[in-house]
């Protein structure tokens, strides 16, 4: 492959496991992180075991002024971003009116605005080279909504708005934008889940299992590699979510 990837969130969960598997297939990974240094150094340091040289880099992407370093740091040293994906992300859960404003924002501009401004940062190096792959991380709740997480499922839907309308106005610079969607898959977002739930959701699912980050990595290699996908939405789920 030999690309140069930028991955949001990088340093637990999908983006992380993306990180090591798109690595090991040979690309240059700039793993962001915000505020889990250590394990973003232990990524790097397990990556260097096996010989891959990954960069990590702090930025708070849902700030326009630290995407902005993220992507200039990225075009100083490697001069051109192949693929950018839009992973980090935060959940809040509660009913809807008793999200505090606070929360909210906090919510909207780490799962919503992040990836809008990362994009911006990034498109203009792409338009240049008149190739790219966009990927975003949202979630079949941004498909089907989903009762307690409506500030979450509102980020997600505006992402997967982000993936169809930039899929439109890119296609002719030949940059290609898609969601993948993942069902339920094992992270620390999850933690919280009990023993009882967990096995609701395993039951629910027609494949009977939740996710691995690996399932969520595999799709996005196959993305990266093929040409003629765009504005999709992609969701890996196990059958939890069928539309
Ligand atoms: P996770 O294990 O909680 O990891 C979240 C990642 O996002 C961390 O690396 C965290 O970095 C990063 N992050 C949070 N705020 C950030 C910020 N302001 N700037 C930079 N990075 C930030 O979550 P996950 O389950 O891997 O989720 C990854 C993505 O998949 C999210 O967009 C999530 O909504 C989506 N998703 C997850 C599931 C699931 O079941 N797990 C299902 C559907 C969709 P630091 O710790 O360094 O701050």
């Amino acid at each position: 492959m030999s690309k140069t990837i930028i991955i949001t969130g990088a340093s637990r969960g999908i983006g992380k496991e993306m990180a090591k598997h798109l690595a090991k297939q040979g690309n240059r990974i700039i793993a962001n992180y915000n505020k889990s240094e250590e394990k973003a150094k232990e990524l790097q340091s397990e990556l260097k075991k096996e010989n891959i040289e990954i960069d990590i880099f702090k930025a708070d992407v849902s700030k326009r002024e630290e995407c902005k370093k993220l992507v200039e740091y990225t075009i100083k040293k490697y001069k051109k971003i192949d693929v950018l994906i839009n992973n980090a992300g935060i959940s809040v859960w509660g009913p809807f009116t008793e999200l505090t404003d606070e929360e909210l924002h906090e919510i909207m501009n780490v799962n919503l605005y992040s990836a809008i401004a990362m994009t911006q940062e990034t498109i203009k190096y792409m338009i240049k080279e008149q190739k790219g792959c966009i990927i975003n991380i949202s979630s079949i709740w941004g498909m089907v909504g989903a009762s307690c997480e409506v500030a979450y499922s509102i980020t997600k839907a505006g992402i997967d708005g982000l993936t169809k309308s930039l899929a439109k106005e890119l296609g002719p610079s030949n940059i290609r934008v898609n969601s993948i969607a993942p069902g339920a898959i094992d992270t620390e977002m999850n933690a919280d889940l009990t023993e009882e739930e967990r096995k609701e959701i395993e039951n629910e699912t027609p494949l009977g299992k939740i996710g691995k980050t690996i399932d969520i990595a595999k799709t996005a290699s196959w993305l990266i590699e093929d040409e003629f996908t765009t504005g999709q939405i992609i969701s890996p789920n196990g059958g939890l979510t069928i539309i």
